[in-house]
């Protein structure tokens, strides 16, 4: 192995380990929030939630520093819940979500807008905020509220429960959330069907027009066998994320000449190097629009960052470096194609669709593939919207 073989592979170790789990910022300390914060903290404590509303909302103005703002949504957002208003509650912590910065306090925003999600019938959605919540959240009271709403959502699915979950809301249990699953049981049962291990060819369509795609199978590049024993099996799909591969110049002409023989670089990367079962990503699109078969659909991936945002996520990568180039027509092409295959086939709705950077910390897929990714979100939701009312 050469001297420039050894010096490429290391750039790209340094690459695949910085952009895949790359930790929050610290919480920002921010000494002079308002005093006015805290009496509207009071008012909502003792019930009285016209008073606190009239006091956050004079703090969510565009004055305020990011943090107090941040806060006044969370308190307008927890109003909003406590009202049943649910769609007003989601806004306003989505809006307190993206004014704090991460720390124990986003970590409110995610837990309270879980819960409005939860409500409101996002199930999905509201299982992903509550697991982004959990490890950040300080509050011991807290943290149990999000593994409660975790482990009784998905006893519900039927589906598996992470043991740290589980042991961590056996200390209290919540009457006030009883209301959720009595209805989500009624509402969500056709979701908790078993695993499908899918090639996603469709027939019918429940998006419009999903059309028909072609994915070169692991062995048109090659692929060597997963390790088995260090890959888990896949919880049912219910989410999908996109990323761009973001690599070195030494590798990256290959992955445009030649994905094929990239693939295969990769997956030598992924089970020598840093001893995981398989490449991490489940589909992969070069720059001519083809498809790859990546890890099998019968392994979780390894693409979001973590276990729990890796739990039932289809990691899809488009092969290129979208923060400085935009994807290419066929790329794009071909990923709303099976991003509608994929939605279709799981059952997966549009808006459980994100890009890496709208899950954890990091540029990923690039800006120019976010807001592409953006748009066709919208398109798809559209599609599934006028299939669904004819
Ligand atoms: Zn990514």
């Amino acid at each position: 192995m050469s001297g420039r073989t050894l010096a490429a592979i290391f750039i790209l170790a340094t690459v695949l380990i910085s952009s895949g789990c790359g930790g929050g910022a610290p919480e920002r300390k921010d000494e002079s929030l308002p005093v006015a914060l805290h009496h509207a903290q009071l008012a909502f404590d003792r019930g009285e939630l016209d008073r606190s509303k009239l006091i956050f909302s004079s703090l969510a103005s565009p004055e305020q520093s990011l943090t107090t703002r941040g806060l006044a949504r969370l308190g307008l957002g927890r109003c909003a819940l406590k009202e049943g208003q649910l769609s007003q509650a989601c806004r306003q912590l989505e809006l307190s979500r993206k004014l704090l910065s991460p720390g124990p306090n986003q970590a409110r925003a995610l837990l309270y807008l879980g819960e409005a999600q939860l409500r409101s019938g996002a199930t999905n959605s509201g299982l992903n905020q509550l697991e982004r919540a959990y490890s950040t959240l300080a509050a011991n009271d807290e943290k149990s509220r999000a593994a409660f709403l975790i482990t009784r959502t998905l006893d519900h699915l039927g589906q598996p429960v992470a043991a740290l979950y589980r042991n961590a809301s056996q200390q209290s249990s919540y009457p006030e959330y009883s209301s959720i699953w009595i209805r989500e049981v009624k509402l969500d049962t056709s979701t908790a069907r078993p695993v499908e291990t899918p090639t996603p060819v469709v027939r019918s369509t429940r998006i419009k027009n999903p059309g028909v795609i072609r994915i070169q199978k692991r062995n048109t590049w090659n692929a060597r066998p997963v390790r088995n024993g260090a890959v888990v099996p896949m919880t049912r799909p219910f989410r999908i994320t996109v990323h761009n591969t973001a690599d070195q110049p030494a590798i990256e002409l290959l992955g445009e000449q030649s994905p094929a023989r990239y693939l295969r670089r990769i997956q030598d990367y992924c089970t020598g190097t840093l001893k995981w079962g398989d490449i991490g990503y489940h589909y992969l699109i070069s720059s001519d629009g083809r498809v790859w078969e990546g890890r099998s659909m019968r392994y979780q991936g390894a693409h979001a960052g973590n276990n729990s945002l890796n739990r039932g996520n289809i990691g899809i990568a488009l092969i290129g470096n979208f923060d400085r180039n935009r994807p290419s027509t066929y790329q794009l092409k071909s990923l709303r194609t099976l991003l509608a295959a994929l939605c279709h086939l799981h059952d997966i709705a549009p808006n459980a669709i994100a890009g890496h950077q709208e899950l954890r910390d990091t540029t990923c897929p690039g800006r120019h593939l976010q807001s592409a990714l953006n748009r066709m979100i919208k398109d798809l939701a559209q599609s599934s919207i006028r299939t669904r009312s004819r």
